[in-house]
């Protein structure tokens, strides 16, 4: 189904910015709950088993106690272009390990009905061409991306040495033997060389706190352990068991707009539980054009990666090979991730035009909603009344079109800061109560609750110093890969680097330059890959010098994981001039003999 929905023209003058903001204040207020973040609950504990892999059975091995060059952490894409990179460089020994099942990180986890990723697929998936793969579908479906996954990781050879289901529990430097020694749940004590962490930032599904949650008496999961044995079908196809279930969803993120209209399809009834609307915008998807994919040329990849990421970083280009909702947001999107601004402009002056392209963008968002659903009351609130970054934006071309069904029911909770409460068969939002087979929470991750750089999982350095206690709640790195006192340990992520909508693109780049440092320590033979405390400091010092707050725009946005739920933080995460900057810069590093990080031993 596609829409024909075209956006109405709205000019600057139309717009009553003082109106618009006052709204905006009123929408937030409405969903601001003074217990901000901890209004969630982790799925550990009495909650575990929504976090339970469904996918994979665990298998029993014996401890592992050898020595590896390297140890990857993390299977997603972060890892395994990392460790296709080393294996270009020539390095063999290279183990693997995720608490997952299998590779693919988040599209190993994530495989819900409707699951696509919602960045063109010609970019965001990784080494398309190394592998010889071209997309079947302008925004891949997950299956499609953990296929590519695994495909990747067999081209690389790197189901070689892996450690699945396998959670590394403590990483300690030996300074005698000049390696790590890891420790995992699964009894392992082994050691490594180098360390390499790419453990992502929303993986640990998280719940409400909301007061009988754990009475419910009827099916229960989260959507990043989506139950097939419950509701038939796969990610494509007909959820048959959900014929005669009255089924909840919780939820209406990116997540839920995904899932919607697969639920409203194939349950009996579907009751969507909505706290505050996503910005739902045209998503135009269709299946590759087998002409265009003979026609690519070697380097395509490449060159249309680096279009997407200069076009969205708010460089000018003279063509955008993309042309979709992301890159005719580029300018909306400074207010959350790194990159160019229009430097002719005064910061006032950039702010007022900002707010004007973004309640433009934001009014067309909101005719839409219009536009698609037939019931005046419904489509009043699907509305979002907020700035267009304040949440992650979202795209489809089915999920309004649900609200016209008569088996699809919209439950709005934002005058009740969420659901009030659960029963053993029932959901209960204000005095109302809603009796319903099965609860899915697609309620989200926790943020930033996972790996090295979180603080749980403990790193003891030099001296047995802790990565907590040497950071202090003030992270200290050399363009966020390494860190004084913790030899041969190595980040991937977004913390002191480079942002962008286009994460993978982020990656594949941390992962070149790793290889490049590990491949000139090897060349030199050099041990100890630490960058200096001065080469850390002027780090720091370059971030904070240009570092541009968003912390007024944060402030004013609607609550939710971008602002700590209507509480945020203000410090400079990672580069502000963006990412095409940093990559110049780290090109421009590269290029000296990285004293910075091998020192005197070259
Ligand atoms: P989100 O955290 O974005 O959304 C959670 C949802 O649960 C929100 O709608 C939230 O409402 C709602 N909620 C939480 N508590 C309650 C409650 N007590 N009562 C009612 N509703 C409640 O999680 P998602 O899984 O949707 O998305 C997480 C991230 O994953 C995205 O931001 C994106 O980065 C990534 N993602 C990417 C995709 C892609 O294609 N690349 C696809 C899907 C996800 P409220 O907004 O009011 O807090």
């Amino acid at each position: 189904m596609t829409t024909s929905y075209t956006a109405p023209s709205t000019t600057a003058d139309d717009i009553d910015l003082d109106a618009l903001r006052a709204k905006y204040a009123h929408e937030r207020n409405r969903r601001l709950r003074t217990d901000g973040t901890d209004q969630y609950v982790p799925a550990t504990g009495e909650f575990g088993y929504y976090a339970k892999d469904p996918y994979t059975p665990r298998s029993e091995r014996e401890p592992l106690t050898d020595t590896v060059e390297v140890l990857m952490i993390g299977g997603g894409f972060g890892g395994l272009v990392t460790a296709a990179k080393l294996r270009e460089a020539g390095i063999e020994s290279i183990r693997m390990m995720d608490e997952a099942g299998d590779f693919g990180g988040t599209w190993y986890w994530n495989r819900y009905p409707g699951i696509h990723c919602d960045i063109e697929s010609y970019s965001y998936m990784p080494l398309l061409e190394e592998v010889g793969a071209v997309p079947n579908w302008r925004y891949a479906p997950g299956e499609e991306i953990r296929q590519h996954a695994i495909a990747i990781a067999q081209k690389y050879d790197l189901y070689r040495d892996t450690a699945f289901h396998t959670r590394v529990t403590e990483l300690r430097w030996d300074d005698t033997d000049e390696n790590w020694i890891v420790s995992t749940d699964r009894g392992d004590r082994m050691r490594a060389r180098y360390v390499i962490t790419s453990s992502g930032t929303l993986t640990q599904p998280k719940l409400p706190g909301i007061p009988g949650i754990d009475t419910f008496a009827g099916h229960t999961f989260h959507t990043s352990r989506w139950d097939y044995g419950y509701t038939g079908g796969t990610a494509d196809r007909d959820l048959t068991g959900l014929a005669d279930k009255r089924v909840a969803v919780v939820g209406t993120g990116a997540t839920g707009v995904q899932i919607i209209p697969h639920l409203g399809r194939d349950a009996q009834q579907l009751f969507v539980f909505q706290r505050t609307p996503s910005s739902v915008d045209v998503r135009d998807q269709r299946p590759t054009d087998p002409d265009w994919a003979a026609s690519l040329q070697p380097g395509w990849q490449r060159e249309r990666m680096n279009n997407f990421l200069e076009i969205v970083s708010g460089e000018r280009v003279e063509v955008d090979l993309t042309q979709d909702g992301w890159t005719s947001t580029a300018s909306l999107q400074r207010q959350m991730v790194p990159g160019a601004v229009d430097e002719t402009l005064t910061p006032a002056e950039r702010d007022r035009v900002d707010e004007l392209v973004d309640a433009q963008k934001m009014t067309e968002i909101r005719a839409r909603v219009d536009a698609v659903v037939d019931d005046p009351e419904t489509a009043e609130l699907l509305k979002p009344w907020y700035r267009y970054m304040c949440k992650r934006p979202t795209f489809s071309d089915l999920y309004l079109q649900m609200f016209n069904r008569p088996n699809v029911t919209l439950v709005d909770t934002a005058d009740h800061g969420g659901i009030t409460r659960v029963t053993e068969n029932a959901i209960v939002v204000g005095d109302i109560e809603y009796e319903v087979d099965c609860i899915i929470f697609a309620t989200g991750f926790e943020v930033g609750k996972s790996g090295v750089l979180s603080g749980d999982l403990p790193v003891h350095g030099r001296n047995g110093v802790t990565l907590k206690e040497a950071w202090d709640d003030s992270p200290r790195t050399l363009h966020g890969v390494a860190s004084n006192g913790f030899p041969n340990l190595l980040h991937l992520g977004a913390l002191q680097n480079a942002s962008a909508v286009n994460f993978a693109h982020i990656l594949t780049e941390q992962a070149a330059h790793i290889a490049a440092i590990l491949t000139r320590a090897g060349a030199l033979g050099v041990h100890l890959v630490e960058p200096t405390r001065e080469a850390e400091a002027d780090w720091l010092d370059t971030i904070a010098a240009t570092s541009r707050s968003n912390g007024a725009f944060l402030e004013a946005c609607t609550p939710g994981y971008y602002n700590k739920e209507g509480m945020p933080t203000v410090r400079a995460q990672s580069y502000s001039p963006g990412p095409i900057a940093f990559h110049k810069l780290l090109r421009d590093w590269r290029s000296t003999d990285m004293a910075d990080v091998l020192g005197t031993q070259s």
